[in-house]
């Protein structure tokens, strides 16, 4: 494995012509740098910042490589919604090449893949960064709206350096934006020249070894880490540390032709889109409600279950879908069930806005029924006699207007109590996976303990 780039040891001379420079750090961001024909934009980076460290050796990568996945709500999302940001220092003088390289790349990458007309790319000189913080939120959580992105920009004003203005300039922003102290997981990502291979038995047995620290790359020995449309990623590997990640650069893991590889630092598998809603939650928002079940479960042919929950003065849908294995917690909730739905919402016509559950919450607390009086006479189950009329009962005719609805405690099964996620094969790239709660941490940006490699099995 040859190593393009190492990185600058601290007690290293800088040149005498850099002696004089002041460096300035840069945010990159790019997105939507792909075409139906093929290209991704994590791939294009790749590209970039190969070409980027060998024409400017000065620039230093302040951070691993960010992927920032985005609402998964969002219509014209090619696969998982993701930007890219790069971090790097320069010397002053240089910020203009590096604006060059990145606007001479993305044309070249464009014009290869005869596509590309959505790219955006942002440069900006911290601190603007900053500002685009709220974006990232937005971004994340919600539908962004040219003018709100405008707003931003014209906000950060002239620490920008560069704009590419497709669509993806949204997303190229945000992903400036996520630079906050968060949870976070690591992503190795690994290219192909020609067709995709893993010999997964030599997969596994690496993978087996590092089991804690590794999440998503497999299921009942399935691995789910191989893409299957025309994009140049062979394999991404998804785990909680950047150096056990490394392991997976082993070319005996691989059949087909590695042309390269990137970790990436990512908000994947952390639930960042999942924050805690108190008002109405609107087609393309994601979060989480509180709330409590006023119907019964509707069990829809499939599997799909849909509920009914009254949270702040407001009713809404959440639909639980059968692949995710939350339907069946679903259907079994009863009226009065205290639960937490998260996820996003869709526009369901004839209803509005439905969340599509990711997450189920069911506080322990016992269900309640409540029913008609019963007839002190007979026994039987009292009827209203009619609206302020009191009560009637059907079998010996006895009338009432001082008896009150019984409420009574339901029995419930014993394990729905408690946080219901997705089954693994089910889990989106935001979603948090059962293996990574306990594992959470807060990450700060960190320079790359290794840059990436030309890699030649
Ligand atoms: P790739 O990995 O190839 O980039 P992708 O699944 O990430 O594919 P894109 O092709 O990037 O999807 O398409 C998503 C588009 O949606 C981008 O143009 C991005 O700027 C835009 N976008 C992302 N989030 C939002 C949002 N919340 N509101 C409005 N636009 C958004």
């Amino acid at each position: 494995m040859r190593a393009l780039n190492s990185v600058r040891s601290s007690e290293e001379a800088l040149p005498p012509s850099l002696l004089m420079s002041v460096f300035v750090e840069l945010h990159i961001g790019i997105d939507d740098v792909d075409s139906p024909r093929g290209g991704c934009t994590t791939h294009f980076t790749y590209v970039f910042l190969k070409r980027l460290l060998s024409e400017v050796p000065d620039a230093m990568l302040i951070d691993y490589p960010n992927l920032v996945r985005l609402n998964p709500a969002i219509p014209f999302k090619t696969r998982g919604n993701g930007g890219v940001s790069v971090r790097v220092t320069v010397p002053g003088e240089l910020v203009k090449n590096v604006v060059d390289i990145l606007h001479e790349s993305l044309d070249d990458y464009i014009s290869e893949l005869g596509g590309g007309g959505d790219a955006g790319a942002l440069v900006v000189e911290a601190p603007a960064h900053e500002g685009l913080r709220r974006l990232y939120w937005k971004a994340l959580t919600d539908y962004v709206h040219r003018d709100y992105l405008m707003t931003s920009l014209e906000k950060v004003g002239d620490m920008i350096h560069y704009v590419r203005g497709g669509r993806g300039l949204v997303g190229a922003a945000a992903a400036i934006g996520w630079y906050i102290p968060s949870d976070c997981t690591y992503e190795l990502i690994l290219y192909r020249n020609g067709k995709r291979c893993i010999d997964r038995d030599a997969f596994m047995r690496t993978a087996r070894a590092l089991t804690n620290v590794l999440f998503s790359n497999w299921v009942d020995g399935r691995l789910l880490i191989m893409p299957h449309g025309p994009d140049p990623v062979l394999a991404g590997v998804r785990g909680e540390d950047p150096s056990a990640l490394l392991t997976f650069t082993d070319p005996k893991i691989y059949c087909g032709s590695v042309s390269g590889w990137i970790i990436y630092r990512t908000n994947q598998g952390t639930n960042q889109h999942h924050i805690i809603r108190t008002d109405v939650l609107r087609p393309y928002q994601t979060g989480c409600f509180d709330g409590v079940v006023v119907s019964r479960p509707e069990i829809r042919k499939g599997g799909d279950v849909v509920i009914r929950v009254a949270w702040g003065g407001l009713t809404t849908y959440a639909a639980f879908f059968r692949e995710t294995g939350l339907g069946r917690v679903a259907g079994s909730l009863l009226i009065g069930d205290a639960v937490r739905v998260c996820g996003t919402a869709k526009y369901w016509e004839g209803i509005g806005a439905v969340i599509h559950a990711e997450t189920l919450t069911v506080w322990p607390r016992p269900a309640v029924t409540v029913r008609n009086p019963r007839c002190p006479r007979c026994g039987a189950r009292m009827k209203s006699a009619g609206r302020g009329k009191g009560w009637k009962c059907p079998k010996c005719g006895y009338r009432s207007a001082n008896l009150h609805k019984e409420i009574a405690l339901r029995k419930r099964e014993p394990m729905l109590a408690g946080l219901h996620v997705p089954r693994d094969e089910a889990i989106k790239h935001l979603i948090k996976p059962r293996q990574r709660y306990g594992r959470e941490k807060v990450c700060v940006p960190s320079p790359p303990m290794t840059r990436w490699s030309d890699f030649t099995p």
